[in-house]
């Protein structure tokens, strides 16, 4: 059985889809739970916005393509973003396994959208890449603000957990 560009462009688009969904309930769950690391809070915050604009982008483009997102795997990434949501919820070094985390899935999505502007290139798919290139730009600046901050998120983390009284988890 072959498969073409176009087709696997469209999986691919799916899954990365599913991938914001599963983002975007993620980010959602950090940021409520985070109260003691303010700068981490509000950059979370700031890429919930990026990742909703993202998942409409990804809409817009399978639209185009004739195709409509995923509503399985959809629900199969919110599904696993709540266990992990929850199983960080009992780590007494939450915040720290959380922005951990955070940089690991920022480059998963790197990784997603490297292999669609490659595909979108294949499938002569001038505006799917367009929109990758824009998104994967968001990305990479995610990450890289992650990785920049893991030191003084761990830091203060450190300094909370021996301070008593002080609650450092999140
Ligand atoms: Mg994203
Ligand atoms: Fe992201």
């Amino acid at each position: 059985m072959t498969s073409t560009a176009n087709e696997h462009l469209n999986d691919w688009l799916r899954d990365a889809h599913a991938m914001e969904q599963q983002a975007e309930t993620m980010l959602e769950s950090m940021a409520s739970r985070l109260e003691h690391y303010p700068a981490l809070r509000t950059r979370i915050v700031e890429h919930i916005e990026e990742t909703r604009w993202q998942r409409g982008q990804l809409d817009g483009c399978l639209e185009r393509r004739g195709e409509s997102p995923s509503m399985v795997k959809d629900m199969t990434g919110k599904i696993v973003a709540f266990g992990q949501g929850v199983g960080g919820m009992f780590a007494s070094d939450e915040v720290v396994k959380g922005a951990m985390a955070g940089y690991v899935f920022e480059n998963m999505e790197v990784a997603s959208y490297t292999v669609l502007i490659a595909a979108a290139q294949a499938a002569g798919d001038q505006a799917t890449e367009d929109v990758c290139r824009h998104i994967i730009a968001q990305e990479q600046a995610m990450a890289a603000w992650m990785l920049e901050h893991l030191p003084s998120i761990a830091s203060a983390f450190l300094v909370r957990s021996a301070t008593p009284g002080a609650e450092a988890k999140v």
